[in-house]
């Protein structure tokens, strides 16, 4: 069997397989996008399926810090759970 890497849930910080966590990702020219399938460039926040850390993640800004950038209204609506 083949390992999934492991990510963190920016808001619980668990520890989940790749493939269970949602990625947003920031390009090198600063572009917010929703990554689907995993494996777009640049730098990636994780966050889990969970309703609630949908919702801590959106209050507590957790990805305008992991990404180091502004989110977008429009991607909290595409990763809304
Ligand atoms: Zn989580």
């Amino acid at each position: 069997m083949r390992k999934v890497p492991l990510r963190m849930c920016i808001s619980c910080r668990e520890m989940l397989a790749k493939t269970d966590l949602t990625r947003v990702v920031k390009s090198q020219n600063c572009e917010v996008s929703l990554d689907e399938k995993g494996n777009k460039q640049g730098r990636g926040a994780y966050l889990c399926k969970k309703p609630e850390c949908y919702t801590k993640a959106v209050k507590s800004n957790a990805f305008n810090r992991a990404l180091k950038t502004k989110i977008p209204e429009s991607i909290f609506e595409e990763i809304r759970v």
